[in-house]
């Protein structure tokens, strides 16, 4: 999880040069977080594990995820900053953004409390904005436990054996898949990629296979859209729906995503998606 710290300029400063902005404004963010809190909208009852610092930002951030529902048994407060995102938004759109982990890079042992609450999990969500370490650790507790993994493998980078192992259902966009590659997705029993305004399409056990379009909506913001989707699905792999049913559950919420403006969470809550499926 990290504070979003997001200016506005009219151009990006060279080296040395110092320039006003316009605008600034704090946003929780960090895809953990994200679809944490997009699983616990979309109805599941659901417990982050992760590490904020104890400055006042990590307070921030801890009262965010309690006020959306989100359990914190496994939320760790750790001695120094908690992960930031420095990020200047310039005219026309273009971005920098300078990620310092903080608290998140402590993330590569998992404490015995953190333990407990992933086997008790009925499924584990990962991504990649924490410590590999961290990510094969918690994977491989669940695999033990027999508890399904599902990986979101974003920011994209190599996978270590262990993990393959691990993971049960691999959630990626077409990019991450091609960066992935074809021998090490054929390793994971199920496999989710996500085609933006085409849905997504699934691929199981045995080669089947299921193809979900994504419901018409007038998409203005498709940021948060993938973390909507990731949540969702596992709120919908939880309760033991059949994958392709699970896809069209994650492609509705990522519908619904696309339709808020705006940095910060824009995952929909279980009754409307429930309303939009209805038709
Ligand atoms: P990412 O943002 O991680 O690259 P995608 O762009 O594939 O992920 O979007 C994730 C999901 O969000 C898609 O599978 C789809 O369900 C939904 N989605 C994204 N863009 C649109 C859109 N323009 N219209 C409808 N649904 C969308």
């Amino acid at each position: 999880m990290n504070m979003d710290l997001v200016g506005t300029v009219a151009h990006f400063p060279a080296p040395g040069e110092t320039i006003l902005g316009r605008e600034f404004r704090t946003v929780p963010g960090g895809k953990g977080a994200n679809q944490a809190i997009a699983a616990a909208r979309a109805g599941g009852d659901v417990q982050f594990v992760g590490a904020l610092g104890t400055d006042p930002f990590g307070d921030t951030l801890a009262a965010h995820l309690a006020a959306e529902g989100v359990g914190r048994d496994g939320l760790d407060r750790v001695d120094g900053v908690s992960g930031i995102a420095l990020i200047t938004v310039a005219d026309g759109g273009e971005n920098t953004i300078v990620v310092v982990p903080g608290a998140n890079g402590t993330l590569a042992d998992l404490n015995p409390v953190q333990q407990q609450l992933i086997r008790d999990a009925d499924v584990l969500v990962c991504q990649l904005e924490i410590p590999m370490a961290g990510v094969t650790r918690g994977a491989g507790i669940a695999a033990a436990a027999g508890v399904p993994v599902l990986l979101n493998a974003s920011p994209v980078t190599a996978l270590p054996d262990e993990l393959i192992d691990a993971v049960t259902v691999a959630i990626v966009n077409e990019g991450e898949a091609a960066d992935l590659g074809d021998a090490v997705l054929q390793r994971i029993p199920h496999l989710v990629t996500t085609l933006g305004a085409a849905g997504a399409r699934y691929r199981g056990p045995e080669g089947t296979t299921a193809a979900v379009g994504a419901p018409a909506v007038n998409a203005v913001d498709t940021t948060g859209a993938g973390d909507a989707f990731t949540g969702a699905l596992a709120v919908a792999w939880s309760r033991g729906l059949p994958p392709a049913e699970a896809l069209e559950y994650a492609c509705a919420a990522g519908a619904l995503a696309t339709t808020v403006f705006g940095a910060g969470v824009s995952a929909p809550t279980e009754s409307a998606i429930r309303e939009l499926l209805a038709g």
